[in-house]
């Protein structure tokens, strides 16, 4: 068991800061996912946690103690990196059991706990196997081995995934999620910049960029109430279309915005800005659908259309900078260089404001689990 408080923390390289004045509090037996850009921060994050790197400012609590003072090893937490490093000429049961023969633990001990976390990652019928006798994800299954029978409180997972092809990582998530249920008391930090990753193993994500957290929440929070176009864009694939409108008279519970020439009214709280600001309108490709020219919100040229089966993607231009993407179902008959008009439910789109962060809305659904 082990909460995880980051108060206040930050870290430079020279003068460049990395992490900038970051408050975070992780519960115990919490899979915490940390998503974001490359080069955002996250690596740099979770070896802080770790004791890989010390901090310029502020605190790291495990369970009510400070530990800036604690050396990495004493810490009770357990990394697993994306390279999985282990000894080729030594047998899966070898590997697992490296550490503990070095920290000279007795034999039944150690068979006992290789037995133990073998039969946590279904790794039992290969532990006398070579690595190179296994597949990729299953030697990232005995990498986590190896840092499972260290007993850890809290395990800290950097990007394990992206050293595997697509359908691997897809089985070896999967194992990093019973592993969570497996292990219902252990703490687990997980850094991603894969926001589908994110999405399927969170209990919450923590989305960072340039060192910030943008926002802090449930995969469906995050998806359903983004706090700004950062984080608008980040979750959710394909990305959230984002239409640049006007304000044309802001309001208290009503606005009106000006989209391509059209006037349209919106249940958004507006009044900290003024009638001509340049706000955006964001809608995801899934909320879009295919209208009448009379309740059109938008209409366009298809310029590309993916038939998926399931559903198929259509790409239109609008006279925005970028197509219009939408998702829509089943498979439709609809052509390049068609004109097609589009709208969605009120309760799909959010609007930003100049500086990109979320309206509050007026009505419609409101998912508020998010802080
Ligand atoms: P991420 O894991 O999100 O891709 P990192 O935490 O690895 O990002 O890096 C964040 C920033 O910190 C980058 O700009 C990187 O160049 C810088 N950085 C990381 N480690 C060091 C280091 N040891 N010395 C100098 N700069 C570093
Ligand atoms: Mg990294």
């Amino acid at each position: 068991m082990a909460e995880v408080v980051l108060h206040n923390i930050s870290k430079s390289f020279g003068n460049e800061a990395v992490i900038d004045n970051l408050s975070l509090t992780i519960s115990s037996g919490e899979l915490v996912v940390f998503v974001g850009p490359s080069g955002c921060g996250k690596s740099t994050l979770l070896r802080l946690i770790a004791g890989l790197e010390d901090l310029t400012g502020g605190d790291i609590l495990l369970d009510g103690e400070t530990v800036d003072l604690v050396p990495p090893a004493q810490r009770g937490i357990a990394m697993v990196f994306q390279s999985y490093a282990l000894y080729p000429h030594m047998t899966v049961r070898e590997n697992i059991a490296f550490g503990m023969k070095i920290a000279k633990e007795n034999k039944a001990k150690i068979s006992e706990k290789v037995q133990m976390a073998a039969a946590k990652l279904e790794l039992t019928e290969h532990l006398e196997k070579l690595p190179k006798q296994l597949s990729g994800g299953q030697r990232q299954r005995v990498a986590i081995g190896r840092a499972i029978v260290r007993d850890p409180q809290v395990f800290l997972f950097d990007e394990p995934l992206s050293n595997l092809d697509a359908s691997l990582r897809a089985a070896t998530r999967l194992e990093i999620a019973k592993l969570h249920d497996n292990l219902p008391e252990t703490t687990m930090i997980y850094v991603t910049h894969d926001q589908v990753e994110a999405m399927t193993l969170a209990d919450r994500i923590v989305v960072l960029n340039k060192g910030f957290i943008e926002q802090v929440g449930t995969p469906t929070a995050l998806y359903h109430s983004p706090l700004n176009l950062f984080v608008a864009k980040f979750i959710g694939t394909p990305a959230m279309n984002i239409l640049p409108c006007k304000l044309e008279v802001p309001g208290v519970s009503s606005s009106s915005i000006q989209i391509s020439s059209k006037s349209i009214e919106m249940q958004f709280e507006t009044v900290s800005d003024q009638s001509g600001a340049e706000i955006n309108l964001g809608v995801r490709p899934e909320h879009i659908r295919i209208s009448d020219r009379k309740d059109a919100l938008i209409v366009g040229k298809v310029e590309i259309v993916e038939a998926l089966g399931e559903f198929t993607i259509i790409y239109v231009d609008c006279g925005f900078q970028a197509p219009i993407i939408a998702k829509l179902s089943g498979n439709l008959n609809i052509s390049k260089g068609d004109c097609v008009h589009l709208n969605a439910e009120p309760q799909n789109m959010h609007l930003f404001d100049p500086n990109g962060k979320i309206y509050k809305r007026r009505s419609g659904i409101n998912v508020s689990d998010t802080i």
